[in-house]
């Protein structure tokens, strides 16, 4: 399902693309309660793109009381699941059908580019909707043999009002991980996108309405995530929260949950992940193709980018050389330039952000081996080159904070107890990549590496189908809690009633 970008006038279309700025409850948007907004920046060039509501306590509470409604009358929740898997695959179809807008809205509102928007992003977006729906009617529940006079069963029945709280790397997909799943096994949903990407999540709302997902079903609020985020957090009446977004978040809703009605949580957090290359790696050109898309797609703005890479001594200079030579020839661009493969970073405060890291990489002593600068900055917006430090040492501030932008920290080791000594040296536990054709390795690393999700040659793009939908992920330490995704994820949108017929 991918479009050449290229024979679209980008700029053109940008200017006319609807920019949805309201809350939508109960179906409809409505303006929001306090009147006030905040304005959107476009990344590329520092100008507004639109001034978005910003919801507040009332317009979360509106929310939430028609989420609860239409689960309590059970206009959704006591349908068939075929029936919600029809709406939902209805909605997967609506978004390859308005592939190209929304995929403009992703790159106008995340500083990303066009081409990866429509070929990566959108794809993605929908195989994630439809696995989801289309397993709406296989999650099952269990008997118990007790004795022959009891039929003892579990039955999955929705956890009710769900609140999805997500962030802004990639907001049409990040979405669609709790439409998907929360809808599919039949609970309402509150969502709150970031507030630096809001445009494509309103515009599926009101596609969500075209599929036939009855209102009050889905309800978008958007805003900051001290008002509307807290609101939600902090609610009574909502009975789980779905976060995607940084682990400094996600304990302040371990908090909230704690300090309000107990709610449950899914949270899908940050990373710091490594990537090991051993000597014995196959086809050296293919890993570093596969290293260079791991760390700096999306500018390094994906939680599972490979931000620290262990070099095994022996092959490191050599390695290094053909790396380096590779992300050279990386051009920042205009993200509305079907040609351009590295934009720009969301906002100004996350080019500042990463800039204080790099400056804090020189002072440390970690050796710049390429880039390191702003760039592109006549344009306004928030370019930065794709940056190698070289010689980190584990310990450094760059081997061990998410810098979330396109900053590499290359170590080496001697042997495979070091790697995975270096490579566990971190407190987020996301995603690691491992480069060997010794499969007896292989196993011990994949035993050893305290990693949610491991990789092992990643020569190919990873599957949109197998790492975002169908493949269970359960982030490890503080990179989240509970299990995201394939089957394990919808159920975690479910609670267990244990049912005991005396017969
Ligand atoms: P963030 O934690 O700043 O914000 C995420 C969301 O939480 C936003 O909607 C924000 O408004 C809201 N929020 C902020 N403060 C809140 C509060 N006090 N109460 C309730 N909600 C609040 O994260 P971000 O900068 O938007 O996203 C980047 C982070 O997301 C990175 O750490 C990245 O690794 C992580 N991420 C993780 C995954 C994953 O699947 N594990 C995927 C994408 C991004």
């Amino acid at each position: 399902m991918s479009t050449v970008a290229s024979s679209v006038d980008w700029h053109a279309r940008a200017q006319s693309v609807k920019k949805i700025v309201h809350p939508f409850i109960e179906g409809e948007f409505r303006p929001s309660k306090c009147g006030k907004t905040f304005p959107k920046i476009n990344p590329a060039n520092g100008n507004v793109l639109a001034n978005v509501a910003e919801g507040n306590r009332d317009d979360v509470d509106a929310a939430v009381r028609s989420a609860r409604r239409a689960y309590d009358d059970g206009r959704w929740a006591d349908l068939p699941a075929s029936q919600r898997k029809a709406v939902l695959l209805r909605l997967a179809d609506l978004l390859d059908a308005h592939r190209e807008e929304l995929a403009l809205l992703e790159a106008l509102d995340v500083g990303k580019p066009i081409s990866d928007a429509l070929n990566i992003d959108l794809p993605l977006s929908a195989t994630v909707l439809r696995f989801n729906a289309e397993a709406a009617d296989k999650v099952a529940g269990s008997t118990v043999d007790a004795d022959n006079r009891t039929l003892a069963m579990c039955v999955r029945i929705p956890r009710g009002v769900v609140a999805g709280i997500v962030g802004w790397n990639f907001p049409l997909a990040l979405a669609m991980q709790k439409i998907g799943p929360a809808l599919a096994t039949g609970n309402s949903l509150v969502l709150k996108p970031s507030e630096l990407s809001s445009f494509s999540t309103m515009r599926v709302a009101e596609l969500a309405i075209e599929a036939g997902v009855p209102a009050g079903v889905l309800n978008v609020v958007p805003g900051l995530g001290a008002t509307v985020g807290d609101a939600l957090a902090h609610h009574g009446e909502i009975d789980m929260v779905s976060f995607t977004g940084s682990s400094a978040t996600g304990k302040r809703l371990m908090q909230a949950a704690g300090a309000s009605n107990m709610k449950r949580l899914l949270l899908e957090c940050g990373g710091k992940s490594p990537n090991i290359v051993f000597a014995d790696a196959p086809d050296l050109d293919a890993v570093v193709d596969g290293v260079v898309f791991r760390m700096f797609w999306n500018q390094g703005q994906v939680c599972t980018a490979g931000t620290r890479l262990l070099i095994e001594e022996s092959i490191k200079a050599e390695f290094l050389d053909r790396l380096i030579s590779k992300v050279s020839q990386i051009r920042a661009g205009d993200p509305l330039d079907a040609a351009t493969t590295f934009g720009a970073l969301v906002s100004r405060p996350q080019l500042d952000k990463v800039m204080n890291y790099i400056e804090s990489g020189r002072k440390q002593g970690a050796k710049l081996v390429l880039g390191g600068d702003r760039i592109l900055e006549e344009t306004g917006g928030n370019f930065v080159a794709p940056t190698i430090f070289d010689a980190v040492d584990p310990h450094m501030t760059i081997a061990q904070e998410e810098i979330f932008g396109p900053v590499l920290s290359v170590m080496s080791f001697a042997q495979v107890e070091e790697a995975i000594i270096i490579a566990n040296a971190t407190t987020y536990g996301l995603s690691s990549t491992v480069w060997t054709k010794d499969l007896a390795k292989a196993q011990r690393l994949i035993r050893k590496l305290e990693f949610g999700e491991i990789t092992i040659n990643a020569t190919e793009r990873p599957s949109p189908g197998a790492t975002f939908g169908s493949m269970p992920m359960e982030p490890h330490k503080q990179s989240g809690l509970g299990i995201e995704s394939g089957i394990a994820g919808l159920e975690s949108y479910t609670s267990i009633r244990s049912v005991q017929i005396h017969v």
